[in-house]
């Protein structure tokens, strides 16, 4: 009924205002999507299917761990549940502005995934074509395939996703843009969409490269259309993900699956020691779904019984990115190589106006003078 309600909404709106704006139409429908979206489960990572289970892990948490004192029933929960200190946190109000920035405007730069996907595939397939003939779609699709295929589908997303995050810890451009998500100081499961558009951008063309890889061989050899598994008419990924508390990896709520688990799979807990600032957790648990690459490359921290986190970046004087300006034009500043020899170079010549401009928009701090002290250090 929402969505009926929502398809009619965007009619209406197509007929009336915006039918002849096709990008403004774009960017409305995709922030509708957005703020609809938990509801209706459309084009968002928030389907109401997975919120659902999301709360039953949840109440599952409130009602049986160990670390939590249940408090008044029902309405104690909704108060764990959402804690109004950390909802309305300037942190995670950043989170909400960059989620809606990002669904409105993400896709001028997530084109680069849909165009990664079909050239990816499309030389991919050229390559097997090359190598062995024709396509051979040979193979009927039946259940073992679809769930065995779905299956490396998600094996290969993830790992990719591993390697990309490897990279972006390691490598200073990319955790300049990195950096944006984890400088939250609450986590909320907004917080999932605290991204810089030019992350969203890289990392969405990575996992392409990936995805193809498995998907060339499929329509290479496989009859008729892809199609994607599903379970109870929603699609397998939204229940698997939510079953694991997806959703919870960006919360203060602490689910733990244990050591054993979680070498294999990757638990909320997991996630929110990644965003922890202690020392011991630096650069660990940079897996999504499977813990196993984290394991094998030696990256992962298992925790031995709830911890007390502190999330932000660690040596950080103050919140890097304090405002959304700062969120999005800082991470690109932080990206120049060499930016403090060019701020010198700058001031040296022809006065500090590349330092006063940075400062003035937030860009860089500008760090607490003593009086009579000398010039500044670059940051
Ligand atoms: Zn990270
Ligand atoms: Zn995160």
């Amino acid at each position: 009924m929402l969505l009926d309600a929502l398809v009619n909404l965007k009619a209406w709106l197509h007929t009336t205002l915006l039918g002849p704006l096709p990008l403004l139409e774009r960017g409305v429908f995709q922030i509708l999507d957005f703020l609809t979206g938990p509801i209706t489960g459309v084009n968002t990572r928030m389907h109401w299917f997975q919120l659902l289970e999301t709360l039953m892990l949840a109440a599952f948490v409130y009602f049986t761990g160990r670390h939590v004192v249940p408090k008044g029933g029902w309405r104690g929960f909704l108060a764990y549940c959402f804690p109004k200190a950390m909802y309305a946190h300037p942190s995670a109000k950043l989170d909400y502005k960059l989620a809606i920035l990002n669904a409105g405007f993400g896709f001028l730069f997530n084109v680069t995934w849909r165009i990664n996907t079909v050239v990816a595939t499309a030389a991919f397939l050229a390559g097997l074509t090359w190598l062995f003939g024709p396509p051979a779609q040979l193979i009927e699709w039946t259940w073992p395939w679809l769930i065995g295929i779905t299956f490396l589908v998600i094996v290969a997303e993830d790992l990719a996703s591993y390697i990309f995050h490897y990279a972006e810890h390691k490598i200073p451009f990319l955790w300049a843009f990195h950096k944006v998500h984890h400088s939250a100081e609450v986590l909320t499961p907004i917080t999932a969409m605290r991204t810089h558009p030019l992350e969203y951008a890289l990392v969405g063309s990575w996992r392409a490269i990936f995805i193809s890889a498995v998907l060339a061989p499929v329509l290479y050899l496989f009859t008729g259309p892809l199609s994607d598994l599903h379970i109870l008419g929603i699609g397998a990924f939204v229940v698997i993900h939510g079953a694991l508390g997806l959703q919870l990896q960006h919360s203060h709520i602490w689910l733990s699956f244990g050591p054993t688990i979680e070498r294999f799979i990757y638990s909320p807990a997991l996630h929110q020691i990644h965003h922890s600032q202690a020392p011991q957790h630096q650069d660990k648990n940079l897996g999504v779904t499977f813990a196993i690459w984290d394991w094998m490359f030696g990256t992962l921290y298992l925790p031995k019984g709830p911890e007390q986190l502190t999330f932000g970046v660690a040596g950080e004087a103050r919140q890097p990115h304090a405002s959304l300006l700062a969120a999005w034009f800082r991470p690109c500043w932080d990206a120049v190589p060499m930016r403090d020899k060019l701020v010198d170079v700058n001031a040296r010549l022809f006065g500090n106006w590349v330092r006063e401009l940075a400062v003035r928009f937030d860009l860089i701090a500008e760090p607490p003078t003593a009086p009579g002290s000398a010039r500044p250090a670059s940051q």
